[in-house]
């Protein structure tokens, strides 16, 4: 199937079973976008895409597990034959592990489990679905990253994590000047603390507010930035 000029866009978003993913989802598809919402259990994701359905939402689910190179191919290929494309990307799955150990302590396969999802998943769900929108001239990536990942302002409370979300936070700037001037925008976003399983019920935020700068970067218009860092709709430093 091929995209055509007039199409309604094509989000995919990763990670979105739940929490600030699934947010994400039913705000784009609210605002006329045909979503594709991806999770790595493919009922998990079938049940959370029904439930966007029955509030009257375009969303279907497709399974993606980031750390997975096949099931990334087969994404590809599924959105591809149901959707011709994707023009807004997502990178939203994350986990984390080892919070309140310090990095002395840290085993090194928790880095490593943290960066296969955190790092390297993104790198390679981007190589997967960029180059097509660099063909068709329009892209908008959003990576979500968070506060934890910010240079300026990083704590100790959770080492592995917040060193993959400063290495997500360099990926943007890479993958952004690779693009530059291609019509594709590349941003990334600390969408705050928020009431999800990754930052429990005393979080001050919600997920709609969590997903707001998200949604907001993923529709920019065509003179908005790249390779820029986000909190509540203004840039931050690094
Ligand atoms: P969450 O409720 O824990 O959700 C994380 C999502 O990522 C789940 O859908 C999970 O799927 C998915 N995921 C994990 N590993 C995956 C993999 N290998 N492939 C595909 N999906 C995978 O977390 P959240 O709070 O919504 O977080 C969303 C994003 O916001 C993350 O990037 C997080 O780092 C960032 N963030 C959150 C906060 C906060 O306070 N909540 C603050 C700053 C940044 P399963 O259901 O299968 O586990």
């Amino acid at each position: 199937m091929a995209r055509r000029d007039g199409d309604a866009r094509v989000a995919l978003v990763t990670g979105a079973n739940r929490g600030i993913g699934l947010e994400v989802c039913r705000q784009l598809a609210g605002q006329g976008l045909r979503v594709i919402l991806t999770g790595r259990d493919r009922a998990r994701a079938e049940a959370a895409a029904g439930e966007l359905r029955g509030e009257k939402l375009d969303v279907t689910a497709v399974a993606l597990d980031v750390t997975d190179a096949a099931s990334i191919r087969a994404c590809e290929r599924e959105v591809q034959k149901q959707f011709g494309g994707v023009d807004v990307l997502v990178n939203n799955a994350a986990v984390l592990v080892a919070e309140g150990a310090t990095l002395l302590d840290i085993p090194v396969e928790d880095f490593r489990t943290t960066f296969d999802t955190n790092v390297f998943g993104v790198v390679e769900v981007c190589q997967a679905f960029v180059p097509a929108m660099v063909a068709r001239s329009y892209g908008r990536v959003v990576n979500v990253s968070s506060g934890a990942g910010q240079l300026s302002s990083m704590t100790t409370y959770a080492p592995a994590y917040s060193i993959s979300k400063a290495a997500l936070n360099a990926l943007t700037i890479q993958l952004a000047a690779s693009t530059k001037g291609r019509g594709v925008l590349v941003n990334c976003v600390n969408p705050g603390w928020v009431r999800t399983r990754m930052g429990g019920r005393g979080a001050p935020r919600s997920v709609e507010a969590g997903a707001d700068t998200i949604v907001w970067l993923a529709t920019l218009p065509a003179n908005g930035p790249t390779g820029k860092f986000f909190s509540d709709r203004r840039e931050i430093a690094w």
